[in-house]
């Protein structure tokens, strides 16, 4: 959706030349009103920092680091399609201009930009597209270890649907049923949810949701006619679904190691190995919420789970801290009250520190959705995600040392999916060189592949997903 650039325009600075080293010092002391009113018309150019693009077929950002917050203007010019961003306040310099070579011949939707010095204050950008997008244009504030960013996130008009990318990677294999719906997804929900959508409860969002329900309660007893059909015919193997979450990604490196790894690298490479080995088995399929370096808000990856209908959600990452001695492997759950200790929520703060560091354009209605996911957190959710969280840390505790013993509970954002039993595994400390050595070895990443792989397959054994029983 288009979004109105968010400007703070203190930051627009006007009259200050060529300012010193100390440049953001001089900022903060000197942007005054009262000078852009009596200073020259000269204006202050603020510096672009770093240009970096992240090509994905889920949407392409191109991110614009700055030593100050940049007011951009932006629309769209058709046939062919293209996207102005008009820049105020800035020089163009090498940095920027090196942002042509860094678009990839096979970017999905950016073909080439052209940058240029449109005014003497203004620079601007024209993006040639390969298609028609959707973009949203915001700005970041400093955050971490980055200054002020300007980001361009272009999105494919019609959203990428997760199940047919699956299918079109033939990844949806040996399907027993057409691809679910939202409204199936809450027909199979727990009770204990679907209590908690039923009228007067809360006001407005459950308006939706309270007729998505109705719908999804025609269109089970439809599909349960369906099935008993099938069922005469032979027997159904019941696909199951099981959604890896590699963290971090793009914007946001993650932790990073002595030696240079980054979480986001270490994670990704981990999943697609677990991707393989879980998908050695006929009746298992996985989809991963994102299979490239590039950033995936940690609402996105509940909604994705979601949308394919999971049964399980496994959320893949590195621990870090301060203390290089630091060690071992932990699994967590969400919390319906409190973490489980003081570690656990300190680190379920910096995981969920990843929407600020990746870059959200976070929108009002955004903040409501993500409430209502919260309310829907149900004791039934956690209870699962305790057993799957136990099976996988038992297993992991034979090829690791474990930094607990015992699966631990922290307010996880992306463990939020109200209906899938959903763990996030720290799988060893980047920040201690002996461990983020083993994360980089090959048959570390095997063994421990292989100890989730039993873990879930366990977990299944014991418990297997019960609103499609009827299937197996
Ligand atoms: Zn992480």
């Amino acid at each position: 959706m288009p979004s109105t650039p968010q400007i703070r325009p203190e930051h627009v600075n006007k009259g200050l030349e060529n300012p010193p080293v100390s440049r953001r010092t001089v900022l903060k002391a000197g942007a005054t009103l009262l000078l852009s009113v009596v200073a020259p018309i000269r204006a202050y150019a603020a510096q672009i920092l770093a240009v970096r693009v992240w090509p994905a077929e889920d949407y392409t950002r191109v991110t614009l680091e700055n030593d100050a917050a940049l007011k951009a203007t932006h629309f769209i010019v058709k046939d062919p399609e293209r996207m102005v961003v008009d820049i105020e306040g800035l020089e163009l310099n090498p940095t920027l201009k090196s942002l042509v070579a860094k678009i990839q011949s096979n970017d999905p939707y950016i073909k080439q930009v052209r940058v240029g010095q449109n005014r003497p204050n203004v620079v601007r950008l024209v993006f040639d597209l390969k298609e028609e997008v959707t973009p949203q244009v915001f700005t970041l504030a400093p955050v971490g270890n980055y200054k002020h960013r300007l980001i361009f996130d272009l999105y494919p008009v019609k959203p990428v649907d997760p199940i047919a990318a699956m299918i079109e990677k033939r990844n949806w294999s040996g399907d027993d049923k057409a691809p679910p719906s939202d409204a199936e997804a809450l027909a199979n929900a727990p009770q204990a949810q679907l209590d908690a959508l039923k009228p007067d409860t809360r006001a407005e969002p459950r308006a939706e949701l309270r007729n998505e329900l109705k719908t999804a309660e025609a269109q089970t007893r439809a599909s349960e006619r369906t099935d008993k059909g099938a069922g005469k015919k032979g027997k159904l193997i019941r696909m199951l679904t099981v959604v890896l979450d590699p963290g971090h990604g793009g914007e946001d490196p993650g932790a990073s190691g002595k030696n240079g790894s980054r979480e986001k690298d270490i994670v990704l490479a981990i999943a697609k190995r677990l991707k393989d080995k879980i998908e050695e088995f006929p009746n298992m399929r996985v989809m991963l919420t994102r299979d490239g370096d590039y950033f995936v808000p940690l609402g996105t990856r509940v909604d994705k789970a979601r949308k394919v209908q999971a049964d399980l959600f496994v959320s893949i990452h590195a621990d870090a801290f301060v203390q290089p001695t630091a060690r071992g492997s932990s699994v967590f759950v969400l919390s319906e009250k409190g973490a489980s200790s003081a570690a656990a929520r300190w680190l379920a703060d910096k995981e969920n520190l990843a929407d600020t560091i990746g870059g959200v354009n976070v929108r009002p209605q955004d903040r409501q959705l993500a409430s209502v996911l919260l309310d829907l957190s149900t004791t039934a959710q956690i209870n699962d995600s305790l057993r799957l969280g136990k099976s996988v840390l038992g297993e992991i505790g034979g090829i690791n040392r474990l930094h607990k013993g015992a699966v631990e509970q922290a307010g996880f954002a992306v463990l939020k999916a109200p209906d899938i039993p959903s763990i996030l595994i720290e799988t060893a400390f980047i920040s201690n060189p002996e461990e983020e050595a083993k994360l980089l070895d090959d048959g570390y990443q095997n063994q421990l592949a292989d100890a989730i792989v039993k873990g879930i397959r366990r977990y299944f054994a014991k418990n297997p997903p019960l609103a499609k029983n009827r299937l197996t």
